[in-house]
């Protein structure tokens, strides 16, 4: 009696899950519609994302600056007053905000010990910050001989 009765409802519900079941493998094999929205919103958010890095950038560029000539002349003479410093190339000054960068190259007599070439560069780092208290100091220690051949690193 009650499989008479189940049976008429039973057999239109088959079908329209049958139904259902297509749509989902239809979706499937054509894939990308579902995932459109999501793709745009990625799209969307790397670009404002490369925007606003480009934009800082940009901004930083516009305000750092190498520091004016008196104080890179400065900067030399402090460094080559320092005994045994022969000579040197490749300074780079970078004023940015608060913070100053100060990098160069000292040329010293090639067969200096790398102890002494490196208490050299600590006498001319010393030197430096003590007319620029909070530079951040990068000095290079050529061996005189090269010269200036690798100055523009
Ligand atoms: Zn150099």
């Amino acid at each position: 009696m009650t499989g008479a009765i189940r049976a008429p409802f039973s057999a239109p519900k088959r079908v329209a899950d049958r139904r259902f079941d297509q749509g989902k493998i239809d979706l499937a094999s054509l894939g990308w519609s579902g995932f459109d929205p999501l793709f745009g919103l990625a799209i969307g958010a790397y670009i404002l994302y490369s925007a606003a890095h480009i934009g800082r950038e940009a901004i930083q560029m516009l305000m750092d600056h190498e520091l004016p000539e008196v104080q890179r002349e400065q900067i030399r003479t402090l460094a080559l007053n320092v005994p045994m410093v022969r000579g040197l190339h490749g300074l780079r000054t970078r004023q940015s905000g608060q913070s100053l960068i100060i990098q160069l190259h000292l040329e010293l007599d090639d067969q200096l010990p790398l102890l002494h070439a490196h208490r050299i560069a600590d006498d001319v780092e010393a030197q430096i910050r003590a007319v620029y208290p909070d530079s951040d100091i990068t000095i290079h220690q050529d061996p005189a001989s090269l010269g200036r051949e690798d100055a523009e690193t």
